[in-house]
């Protein structure tokens, strides 16, 4: 039997794990992956320096997803899984850091005595907040904005300085843009069943995970080796990975590379960063996909001697956009991940570029840095650092705005007409690396299912 030859674009998690799945499922498929970089990863980079060990990229994943967890498992990689520690959340407003209200999540208030006494909100804003208990349903099954959903619900000041915050520093983009049933669907289904996001929220609070028991543990795990452990481990079941190749045109059964060569297959997946689906596919949908928003930001690592950071009891804090500040969230890294700092040191993440104004990112890595440490030194008292990594990601960042589930849709139900095309990624159903490791499993299935379609047919010709 002759073969068959699958081709994924893309060596980000994404494109990894589907090849690592198809290798899986149809062990006698060659599976070449194709990738535009000098590297395998994409967003997904390790830098290891002087005992300190830098996520450039995601520093861990949310625990309660199970599919990365299990895939860590397959790789034997579940004796280097590490759960991050927790302590006070903080953000920066009106000058000064303050304590999140305990038993609030992602901004939304569950508990009533931290939420009455926090300094975060005025009593007018802690009235209006209030009002959520009252008001009738926001969400009518047509998708709007978060920041529509959250000012409708709980108020303009609470979205302000709680909210916001928040949600920016963990998606990088504008509420104002940013689609409720897209981002955050789990607040379309809290806010059906119970109405109110407070009450809501307060019955659907996670119980303590398993293993996550002890104080400080937090909701996320990660691989003390490092995440591009990972990566490279998904990489070794590749049977041939070709880098510095940029993929230019896909049509069924081949593509083209900027090298003029042509790659036939009988199974070709995208996995590519957003940009790239409309110039590689070229129909409609994937154009529309193809130009949603996306963001431009950059990380700024910083190495310190211990006593010259003054790190609170947390894990660090966000900053209000109206602080005018040019970094967005600072991570005490050390503190989420000890073991990321060697004995005596301790190591910050700081993120800069906002979806309003990401000029900051455009300049030189020494600039960044000095214009971070001026931010963080307004906040508290930072020394200078031992050594700093800058990583950019230039209009990189997908972006889910209003609609952006429906595009998906139409996407899909294009590409579901074009033979032997699949597409996975970041773009389409999740951010996150367990949504992308979800994203390409289910892909290598219908990948899997088509190849033995086409060698039944071979068979019985
Ligand atoms: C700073 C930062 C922090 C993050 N933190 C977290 C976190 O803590 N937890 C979490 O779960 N997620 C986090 N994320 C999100 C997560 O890392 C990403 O969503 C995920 O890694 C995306 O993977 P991907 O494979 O879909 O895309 P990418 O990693 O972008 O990979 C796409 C690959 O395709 C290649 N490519 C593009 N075009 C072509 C072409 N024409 N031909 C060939 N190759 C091409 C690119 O070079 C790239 O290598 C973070 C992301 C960033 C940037």
């Amino acid at each position: 039997m002759t073969e068959q030859q699958v081709i994924v674009i893309g060596a980000g998690i994404s494109g990894l794990a589907a090849a690592y799945y198809v290798k899986k499922q149809q062990p006698r498929a060659n599976v070449i992956l194709l990738e535009a970089s000098e590297r395998i990863g994409g967003k997904v980079k390790t830098v290891r320096r002087d005992g300190f060990l830098i996520e450039c990229g995601p520093d861990g994943y949310m625990a309660r997803k199970p599919t990365l967890t299990e895939l860590i498992k397959e790789l034997d990689l579940e004796d280097k899984l590490v759960r991050s520690n927790t302590g006070t959340s903080y953000i920066y407003v009106r000058n000064r850091l303050r304590k999140m209200p305990k038993g609030s999540f992602m901004g939304i208030p569950t508990k009533m005595m931290p939420m009455v006494t926090t300094d975060l909100i005025s009593p007018f804003g802690k009235l209006r907040a209030a009002m959520d208990l009252f008001i009738p349903r926001v969400y009518k099954d047509k998708d709007i904005s978060l920041e529509e959903f959250f000012s409708r619900r709980l108020g303009s000041e609470l979205v302000t300085n709680m909210i916001e915050p928040l949600l920016s520093g963990i998606y990088n983009g504008k509420l104002s843009d940013m689609s409720l049933e897209a981002t955050l669907p789990q607040f379309v289904s809290v806010e059906k069943k119970y109405r109110s996001l407070i009450l809501g929220m307060k019955q659907i609070q996670p119980p303590k995970q398993a293993g996550a028991s002890k104080k400080n543990q937090g909701r996320f795990l990660t691989l003390s080796c490092g995440l591009d452990v990972l990566t490279e481990k998904l990489a070794s079941f590749v049977d041939d990975i070709r880098l510095n190749v940029s993929v230019t045109h896909v049509e069924p059964g081949k593509v083209a590379l900027d090298n003029g060569a042509v790659i036939e297959g009988e199974a070709i997946l995208l996995a590519t960063s957003p940009k790239q689906l409309g110039p590689l596919l070229d129909f409609r949908e994937a154009w529309d996909l193809a130009r949603d928003k996306r963001t431009t930001t950059a990380t700024v690592a910083m190495a310190f001697e211990k006593g010259s950071v003054e790190a609170m009891d947390g894990t660090g804090y966000v900053i209000s956009r109206k602080e005018g500040l040019d970094i967005t969230a600072c991570s005490w890294m050390d503190r989420k991940w000890p073991h990321t700092a060697p004995e005596g040191c301790s190591l910050i993440r700081t993120y800069v570029g906002k979806a309003e104004d990401d000029g900051i990112v455009q300049e030189e890595d020494d600039t960044i840095v000095s214009k971070a440490l001026a931010s963080l030194r307004k906040i508290g008292k930072v020394g200078n650092p031992l050594f700093s990594v800058v990583t950019r990601q230039i209009d990189n960042m997908p972006q889910y705005t209003v609609n952006h589930n429906q595009r998906v849709q139409a996407f899909e139900k294009a590409l579901d007409r074009i033979p032997g095309i699949y597409a996975c990624g970041a773009i389409l159903h999740g951010v996150g690396l367990p949504d992308c490791v979800d994203g390409a499993k289910k892909v290598a299935e219908q990948i899997a299912t088509y190849l033995k379609g086409k060698q039944k047919a071979m068979i019985t010709k």
